[in-house]
């Protein structure tokens, strides 16, 4: 057992005090799991572009401040509140935003991964069983001391810390031989590509497919239709450097907006005679949301929403446009139901089914987390991965 178990541990976190506001590196109290929880000690951790949009605060109903960020991770379970059963001290685990209770209507029907208890949702930031936080303060962000103050958690993870509290529920254990740093992907963003591709989509061999917005999640998507055998696969963005890791990831064509006279969509009609099979917007840009959709073919083509979008604007369709026969549908977290889908998932990305190693494009110690943020922001990074802790035995 561990001798921290059932006591409050003191470790360093990356704490968010405002929008924009650089990430303070200071001490946090970490409470003991309570019911149903469990403490984890966060290894690695990388930095999704939800993270971004949490940090920049542009949605102000979703500010919460002081807040720990981060959501795609691996680490090690340290001890487990009340009535844990199915992950226990030295598991090696990934979090998951989007939780799976197992009992609920939705989690016991094989439709949707949207847990009724557990499902993602940007506006919480307290636990559910006492509406309390695990995490709390003593310094102020210019290192000063202050009372007691309670520092909010993050889509159902926050990962930027040394130590975390989940719902069990958003714990999946993984397999203890598996390449960790290469875990912390299937925490969001490859599982959320691939997952939009081979369960929300079905991609089926001999298709095409265009992604908007060649980051991790849209490149997975690319992985995930190459892994299918998809004939074509367009990849849209505005960053030229994006297209060299997309060749990588099986895509085929590169469309660059800022090179064209014309709407992208126009573009891809030509390039596949009337339009691609499937569409994924995976830039959280509602402008371009349209043209995914109307890039695809009239009577079958099917677009899958990835991104997130920030705007209070909605959706950009007249009604009638439906009627050509199109489709569009959301997709979060690729449509896994994460604790008993993705160690299947770990398994096929072990087997090389789908591609990791290509997603990590920098490594940084956890003190350059600004860094990180930076790096994504520029897009200049896919995936930077921060060493939280080290792993003392394994
Ligand atoms: P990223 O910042 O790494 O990648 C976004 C890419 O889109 C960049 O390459 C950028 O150059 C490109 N882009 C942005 N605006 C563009 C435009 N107008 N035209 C063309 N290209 C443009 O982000 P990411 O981490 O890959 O995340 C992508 C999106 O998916 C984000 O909105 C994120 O919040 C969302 N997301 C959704 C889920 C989910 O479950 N639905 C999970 C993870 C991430
Ligand atoms: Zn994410
Ligand atoms: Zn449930």
């Amino acid at each position: 057992m561990a001798d921290t178990q059932g006591k409050v541990i003191t470790c360093r976190a990356a704490v968010a005090w405002g929008p924009e506001e650089p990430l303070v590196i200071q001490e946090i109290c970490v409470d003991p799991p309570q019911k149903m929880e469990v403490r984890v000690k966060i290894l690695y951790s990388s930095i999704c572009h939800t993270d971004l949009g949490a940090w920049t605060g542009v949605n102000e109903a979703e500010r919460a401040f002081p807040r720990i960020l981060g959501h795609e991770a691996v680490g090690i379970v340290e001890s487990v509140g009340e009535g844990v059963k199915d992950v226990k001290e030295g598991d090696y685990v990934i979090p998951t935003f989007n939780g799976e209770c197992g009992e609920c209507r939705v989690c016991t029907n094989g439709v949707s991964n949207l847990c009724e208890r557990y499902k993602v949702d940007p506006m919480k930031r307290l636990m559910v069983n006492d509406g309390g936080t695990r995490f709390s303060t003593t310094t102020n962000k210019d290192g000063s001391s202050s009372q007691s103050q309670r520092v909010y958690h993050f889509l159902n993870t926050s990962t930027f810390t040394e130590y975390t509290v989940l719902d069990s529920a958003c714990v999946v254990k993984i397999d203890p031989n598996a390449p960790l740093k290469q875990m912390s992907l299937l925490s969001c963003g490859v599982s959320t590509g691939v997952g939009a591709a081979w369960n929300t989509a079905n991609v089926k061999e001999g298709t095409t497919t265009a992604v908007f917005g060649l980051g991790s999640v849209g490149l997975a998507v690319a992985e995930g239709a190459r892994a299918r055998g998809a004939s074509r696969i367009i990849g849209v963005d505005a960053n030229a450097s994006k297209f060299e890791k997309g060749k990588l990831m099986g895509v085929t064509d590169f469309v660059n907006p800022k090179d064209l006279t014309k709407p992208v969509h126009e573009r891809i009609r030509e390039l596949i005679g009337g339009g691609v099979d499937y569409s994924f917007e995976c830039t959280g840009n509602v402008d371009v949301l349209r043209e995914a959709f109307l890039a695809t073919h009239a009577g079958w083509g099917s677009t899958v929403l990835v991104g997130i979008y920030l705007t209070p604007r909605t959706l950009p369709l007249h009604p009638m446009e439906l009627f050509d026969g199109r489709r569009i549908t959301g997709s979060i977290f690729g449509g896994f139901k994460p604790k008993s889908q993705l160690p299947n998932f770990a398994q096929q990305c072990m087997k090389g089914v789908v591609k990791l190693e290509p997603f990590i494009t920098n490594e940084l110690p956890f003190e350059k987390i600004n860094d990180a943020f930076q790096l994504l922001r520029d897009g200049k990074s896919l995936r930077c991965l921060l060493q939280i802790s080290k792993l003392l035995k394994k």
